[in-house]
């Protein structure tokens, strides 16, 4: 049986979509300078006679419309920046920025939203009122946290708030509604590691900081799984490793930056400590010394149980139970939605782009063209996974998550 949505797959509004997206995949900007970005996104919602407000966070819109019945506001929120990667494919909507693409399908979140707020637009016979908040700087740049520190809430009070995420891997058509932890929180890991350097071939007359840097990582590597209650989750990953000149001199310095990811802060809190503790000792067993700090990124994002289920609740009206998954494990990747969920209670849905490898390899040159091929051939790169140079975001997808916006607010 098929449920009837309110934006049919196919239908005007949807063809409508599917043209803004590939426009906005053809215009990628960066975080704080989605500029034509947002021109674009409020004149169409201007040329539907939809209030909005601009400059929050820089470029941030809020789009507000009401129903003709009394209820509460509530706040849906869509990210609007692109990545600074080159793109790879090659169909007729490809980015027109050199080293600038929508690899995390943020065109398709915007799209989305303004599809729903146009189709509210046009029937407004529910209940209160919808903000429609078209965010800046999703990766990393916190436009989210901007957006509140700079008023969101006061200028455009809510009683809640939602995000969505497109999920590579998750077929079309299906969802995910996590009950609390859906992504983790993030801190980068930098550390200075000073030895004494000299000539490689009198390694008696230094101190090797490219030595005490290997004892360093391996002994990290033993927090996660020693320091951290095995039912918690938790990722330390050193990802740059940077010192030495050539081949005969040791440097005086190594610097390792990497990621820590985590959902409790308390156990943040206790591997970070765990690290100083490693870092400091272990290069001052090697003679060396061994400073660690760390910059904070975005915490958890943590839907609230009973948002949660208003969503499932919305998405069940559109697909069948089987296809909304309630048991899905959370993310280590982050999401600065956190710092909205933090200001406004509300919840965080993946819904499906398509099933395809999980983890795409990195491809050798000429498996780039064939790949490129029947990405074009498939009309959607919807198999690669977030952030890849051949990601697409799922055009079939539009119809489904501006409904599923849609009913959210007939819902709520
Ligand atoms: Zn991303
Ligand atoms: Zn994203």
């Amino acid at each position: 049986m098929t449920t009837k949505h309110p934006i049919e797959k196919n239908s005007d509004l949807h063809q409508e979509m599917i043209a803004w997206r590939h426009w906005l995949h053809q215009h990628p900007e960066l975080s704080f300078k989605e500029d034509l970005t947002s021109d674009y996104i409020a004149s169409i919602l201007e040329s539907h006679n939809i209030k909005i407000h601009r400059g929050l966070a820089v470029t941030g819109i809020v789009a507000t419309v009401h129903g003709t019945k009394k209820g509460d506001a509530i706040g849906l929120r869509a990210d609007m920046d692109a990545l600074p990667i080159q793109e790879l494919n090659e169909f007729a909507h490809k980015s027109t920025h050199d080293g600038k693409m929508h690899a995390c399908g943020h065109d398709g979140h915007s799209t989305m939203l303004l599809g729903a707020a146009v189709y509210l637009k046009q029937h407004n016979d529910f209940a209160g009122t919808v903000h429609f908040i078209f965010q800046p700087a999703e990766e990393g740049g916190a436009g989210g946290e901007v957006m509140v520190k700079e008023g969101l809430f006061d200028k455009f009070p809510c009683s809640a708030v939602y995000g969505m995420h497109n999920w590579p891997g998750l077929a079309e058509g299906k969802f995910a509604v996590h009950d609390t932890h859906v992504m983790a929180a993030v801190e980068t890991i930098n550390i200075t590691i000073t030895g004494k350097g000299g000539h490689a071939a009198m390694p008696d007359q230094i101190i090797d900081p490219i030595l005490t840097g290997a004892h360093v990582i391996t002994a990290l590597q033993s927090i996660v799984s020693r320091t951290v209650s095995p039912v918690e989750s938790a990722v330390i990953s050193i990802t740059v490793a940077e010192a030495g000149f050539t081949h005969n001199v040791i440097p005086n310095e190594m610097q390792l930056t990497g990621t820590l990811r985590y959902f409790q802060p308390e156990v943040g809190q206790r591997i970070k400590e765990r690290m100083h503790t490693l870092v400091e000792n272990t290069c001052k067993a090697m003679g060396a010394t061994g400073k660690l700090w760390f910059e904070e990124g975005y915490p958890a994002t943590i839907n609230s149980p009973k948002h949660a289920q208003i969503c499932a609740s919305a998405v069940e009206t559109l697909v069948d139970n089987n296809n909304v998954l309630r048991d899905m494990p959370p993310s280590m990747g982050a999401e600065d939605f956190s710092f909205i969920l933090n200001a406004c209670e509300g919840a965080y849905i993946w819904i499906g782009n398509g099933i395809g490898s999980k983890h795409t390899p990195p491809l050798l040159h000429d498996q780039v063209a064939e790949n490129n091929k029947k990405t074009t051939d498939n009309q959607t790169g919807s198999n690669c996974m977030l952030h890849n140079t051949q990601y697409d975001f799922n055009d079939d997808v539009l119809a489904l998550g501006a409904s599923y916006w849609v009913q959210l607010v007939k819902n709520t």
